[in-house]
């Protein structure tokens, strides 16, 4: 078979990048904890939810956590929705680019993760289900990422893919990043279009609401 077009493949993650887990997430540790622990997105300043505390100074017990990574992959992950504006915006993207949704989510979890992607009419071309953190070894030579995960971000980096950090409360980055953080799929798709990407040793500009380092933990 053969293409007329030749577009890059692109690596777009799908867990607070495509899909707001978040809010998923935080309803299940509220349903699981019986309400002790209530969390608001601004709570979740590290990657790793069961370090999280709520304002009265709650987090999940290791057990509650893992109820709620159970819960999630079995039906809870169909209850998130698509980011504003993702369909349209991957749409743009899929006519540039070949886009391909990697995800750390359990491969068991591959059956809901594609019927959720078509019930919400979410544009790919590929899924790939791979393990955490570990991304960038897949080998498709991706020209650019985009994901929330900052650890990813960067091992995408050093490795010459350009990498574009979704803005979120876990995500803050240091001053003279190389990384873009950037808000809003249109945002995001535009930078992508509109813009080469830039090659591992550009340093690019922060975006003006990027934070000096947090030390904030990372993902297991
Ligand atoms: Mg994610």
């Amino acid at each position: 078979m053969f293409r007329t077009v030749s577009r890059s493949p692109i690596c777009i993650d799908i867990d607070n990048t495509v899909a707001d887990t978040d809010t998923v997430m935080r309803h299940l540790m509220r349903a699981v904890s019986a309400g002790r622990v209530d969390l608001d997105h601004e709570d979740v300043i590290c990657y790793e939810y069961w370090k999280c505390r709520d304002a009265r100074g709650n987090r999940l017990t290791s057990e509650e956590w893992k109820k709620v990574v159970s819960d999630f992959h079995t039906e809870g992950l169909l209850d998130a929705q698509p980011y504003e504006d993702v369909v349209p915006q991957l749409e743009r993207l899929k006519d540039v680019f070949e886009v391909h949704l990697v995800t750390s989510r359990d491969s068991a979890s591959a059956p809901l993760t594609r019927s959720w992607l078509s019930q919400h009419g979410i544009p790919h071309d590929f899924v790939h289900f791979v393990r955490h953190g570990e991304k960038h070894r897949l080998p498709i030579g991706f020209s650019y990422a985009v994901d929330d995960d900052r650890e990813q971000a960067y091992a995408f980096y050093a490795i010459g893919v350009p990498a574009i950090v979704v803005s979120q409360p876990w995500n803050h980055l240091d001053r003279h990043s190389p990384i873009e953080r950037l808000s809003g799929w249109k945002t995001i798709a535009t930078r992508m279009i509109e813009r080469p990407p830039p090659r591992n040793g550009a340093v690019l500009r922060s975006p003006p609401d990027a934070d000096p380092p947090s030390g904030h933990a990372r993902p297991s």
